[in-house]
């Protein structure tokens, strides 16, 4: 292997610029580099030094990119096949210790599990590997071999396929990693619902393991209710509101084959058809509000508006007019479960976009429950960029007095 036996590549920083990686942030943006000694590679493992010359971090280098460094060590240690059977046992005990039940988990969350550009989710026997960093690409061999060793599923399958890796310089990569092909029909049953998942084309790995406990606990509120779920993908929410007991439920999204695949999941199920509209949620929701159409629940889980605080404002717009919309469309008593999985919208900013919305709309509303991800999603307190998955109950009292 490359750079085994002789000294590492060392990123020397800016004088002052030590500060955040003295709180463990596990990131290096550009703008921070005073110098390099050698000319490492993208993927190549280096060692960060301060000005003054004190070791701080062995990481993942990629003189492409912004994020320049992503740390792997605190300590001085090799970063070898070792390192990752160790880090993913480690995140692997973890949800066996905090989700003993669950077959479709996510086993690895990146940064959060100290293993940076690495997301590792589990459905069932299958097991879906995403790599998006230059650092997590070179080391996909050791990553797949200590999945095999430590879950030992029938397949080990890679969708290293999501857009921040164009950031980082770096091919798309989907594929067989380990094991068997996947079959055609990949079903998880999540509490009793069941699931196709769409291991190969599907959005992220297939599935949206962020929203399990935020499902589970809209099949709680749903019984008797006319429910609109907007932005449905492959029907979450709408297959737990069915279970749950809802009288009706609408399904919203522009894409038609994942409505197809709902359609499919409601009737795995054994659960009555939801009405399924195919379009523009913006659009759908003036629509029916011209209709004077009215809803008891509504789901707002849109994709992400602003993958960075730099596209904070546009995304907040885009926040205020549906959650805007919603709050004109729901009846006296009725719930808003409302969602941003933007890393650049912080809960606070999140919170004060919904009451806006509220107060434009004149309803009185009041927040009952604030959401996020699961336990399988940690926030490490050393990164608080984690935490992305917001969301807010919200009960309509009535109209403005
Ligand atoms: N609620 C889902 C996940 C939603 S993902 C779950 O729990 O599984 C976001 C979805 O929004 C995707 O299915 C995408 O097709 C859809 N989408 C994105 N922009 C849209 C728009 N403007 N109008 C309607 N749907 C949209």
């Amino acid at each position: 292997m490359k750079g085994e036996g002789k000294a590492l590549s060392r990123l020397i920083l800016k004088p002052g610029r030590e500060k955040s990686l003295k709180r463990r942030h596990p990131w290096v943006f550009s703008g921070a580099v005073a110098k390099f000694s050698g000319t490492p590679d993208a993927g190549d493992t280096i060692e960060v030094h301060s000005a003054d010359g004190e070791f701080l971090a062995v990481a993942a280098c990629n003189p492409q990119s912004q994020i320049v460094a992503r740390v792997w060590a605190w300590e001085k240690r090799e970063i070898d096949a070792a390192f990752f059977r160790d880090r993913i046992g480690r995140a692997v005990a973890l949800r066996s210790q905090l989700l003993p039940e669950c077959e479709s988990v996510r086993l690895v969350h990146a940064e959060s599990d100290g293993l940076p550009g690495v997301v590792i989710d589990r459905y069932g026997d299958i097991v879906v590997v995403q790599l998006s960093s230059a650092g997590a690409m070179r080391w996909r061999d050791a990553v797949a071999d200590a999945v095999e060793a430590v879950v030992k599923p029938t397949t080990v399958f890679e969708r290293s396929d999501a857009d921040v890796l164009a950031l980082e310089g770096q091919q798309p990569r989907v594929g067989l990693l380990r094991g068997a092909a996947p079959p055609a029909q990949v079903v998880v049953n999540e509490a009793g619902a069941m699931f196709e998942v769409d291991v190969p084309h599907g959005h992220k790995t297939g599935f949206y393991l962020d929203q399990r406990d935020n499902r589970l606990r809209l099949r709680e509120l749903a019984a008797k209710r006319e429910m609109l779920d907007c932005f449905a993908y492959t029907g979450g929410f709408t297959v737990n509101a069915l279970i749950g007991g809802a009288a009706t439920v609408t399904a919203l999204d522009s894409s038609g084959s994942a409505l197809e695949l709902l359609a499919r999941n409601v009737a795995l199920n054994r659960l009555p058809q939801a009405e399924c509209i195919e379009g523009d949620v913006f659009q759908l929701l003036r629509k029916m509000r011209d209709q004077a159409r009215s809803f008891d629940l509504i789901v707002l889980d849109p994709p992400k508006f602003a993958p960075t605080a730099a596209h904070a404002e546009k995304a907040s717009r885009a926040y205020k007019d549906i959650n805007l919309l919603a709050f004109k469309l729901l009846r006296p008593g009725g719930l808003l479960l409302t969602f941003s999985c933007s890393g650049g919208v912080s809960r606070e900013l999140f919170q004060k976009i919904v009451a806006g919305a509220a107060l434009d709309a004149g309803v009185e509303a009041q927040i009952v429950e604030q959401l996020s991800a699961g336990a399988d999603h940690p926030v490490a307190l050393n990164f608080p960029e984690g935490e992305y998955l917001k969301g807010l109950i919200c009960r309509v009292a009535g109209a403005l007095g």
